[in-house]
């Protein structure tokens, strides 16, 4: 049965688990991938929930859900971030940890692919009360997870701090000081230079590699950002320097527009003093969903899933849309951009700069050897433009969209490795 719009609930359009379960289908139909294969791939091969308890500042004891997934480890240990977000399901979870594995196999680097999350709300909690729930959550997932096995990472609100506390915390479990049992260190304890740009740095290192195909280049290039955070804000900041105009940011709260191109350094020392983007004075306060829609050449949504759906598709104006976020179009929305003609390059080609360089961190560590940040950027260079042209020769090869082609490339090596490896019974 043909999957349309009639066919399926909104509560199912944006359940991510749902489009990572029908691109995954479709993926392996086209590639004839078997049965077996078929059920080894489609669920992950762990999930883990636990219920946290929690001492708040003023002494009353929280219990706090947590999710690990691990999705799959044939290709090497689980790799992934860690979110904190009220709304953070096991679903949600299942569905990021399965396009890490496709993510990593995209970009053709050891790991398999993982996520977690805790169920929280990390602005109305006090850094001590984050410090505990992380550590604690550590210590109940602390089996599961090492440099061999799985390599949890930053993600939506948690940082660099939060991986110091799981770093710290698995190391008093183990007696000894492990730092590549996470990526998204600080520096000091093990970080890689490099890493926290590294997602806003694949972004627009494929958008350059797309603008080729438009006539396009940085100075003639109006960008949309939806999301300022770890990924957005960083986009932003190298696209503007290198001559892109950055005409609108959208935040959860409003959004800002300037025509001529917006000062990102600016609007962040704005931010910093405010607390919100609106009301920067070198810019116009806009509608947030008015201008997802805005006449623009590059939209990049770099916050959450969602974002374009079977109800915006049809009035987004971008020749490209590059995913910063994991998950940011639904799997009915995907059908309408293609019609359209947009040119998407998908999440798990977009965003992969980020868990390149936490590769590139991990090696180091294990090494004990660190790398100049040219080193860093130039091999992340190198990686991001061979994984943009394999996705784009395999979509002119096959005649499948972009982000077909990204999943049925990333099946074909997952079910390779797995297929050499043979199943242990
Ligand atoms: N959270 C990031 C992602 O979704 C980074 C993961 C990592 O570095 O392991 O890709």
């Amino acid at each position: 049965m043909t999957i349309t719009e009639s066919t399926l609930s909104v509560e199912q359009e944006i359940n991510p688990w749902e489009s990572a379960s029908h691109r995954f289908d479709e993926a392996a139909e086209l590639l004839g991938l078997d049965d077996g294969m078929r059920k080894v791939l489609r669920r992950p091969s762990m999930e883990l929930t636990v219920n946290i308890p929690v001492m708040l500042d003023d002494g009353r004891i929280e219990v706090f859900t947590g999710y690990r997934v691990q999705h799959s480890i044939a290709r090497g240990p689980a790799k992934g971030g860690i979110r904190f977000a009220p709304d953070v399901s096991l679903d949600e979870v299942r569905a990021l940890a399965a396009w890490m594995t496709w993510k990593c196999a995209v970009v053709n680097i050891p790991f398999g692919g993982g996520k977690g999350g805790v169920i929280c709300e990390p602005h109305l909690l006090s850094d001590s009360e984050l410090e505990r729930i992380t550590r604690r959550y550590t210590a109940e997932i602390g089996e599961f997870i090492g440099p061999e096995r799985d390599v949890p990472a930053p993600d939506v609100n948690t940082n660099e701090q939060t991986m110091a506390w799981i770093m710290d915390t698995y190391s008093m479990h183990q007696r000894h000081t492990v730092t590549a049992v996470v990526t998204g260190k600080p520096l000091e304890l093990g970080g890689s230079l490099g890493r926290p740009e590294a997602t806003g740095r694949g972004c627009m290192i494929t958008t350059l590699q797309a603008l080729k195909r438009f006539d396009l280049v940085p100075e003639t290039t109006r960008v949309i950002i939806q999301g300022f955070g770890n990924v957005g804000g960083m986009a932003g900041r190298l696209m503007t320097r290198a001559g892109f105009q950055v005409i609108c940011i959208i935040e959860y709260d409003g959004a800002v527009y300037n025509r001529h191109g917006l000062d990102i350094e600016g609007l962040m020392r704005h931010r910093q003093h405010t607390g919100s983007i609106i009301g920067f004075p070198e810019a116009e306060d806009v509608d947030r969903d008015q201008a997802l829609l805005m006449d623009c050449d590059v939209l990049l949504p770099a916050a959450r899933e969602n974002v374009i759906t079977s109800a915006n598709a049809d009035r987004i104006r971008a020749k490209i849309l590059c995913e910063g976020a994991n998950g940011p179009t639904t799997f009915l929305a995907d059908a309408i951009l293609a019609e359209k003609g947009v040119f998407v390059i998908p999440d798990i080609l977009a965003n992969a700069g980020g868990v390149t360089v936490s590769y590139f961190e991990w090696v180091q560590d294990r090494q004990g050897y660190f790398w100049n940040e040219n080193m860093v950027n130039e091999r992340l260079h190198e990686i991001m433009v061979t994984s943009f042209d394999d996705v784009t020769g395999y979509s002119a090869k096959h005649h499948v969209n972009n982000r077909l082609a990204a999943y049925m490339l990333a099946l074909d090596r997952v079910a390779y490795a797995i297929r050499r490896r043979g199943l242990y019974a």
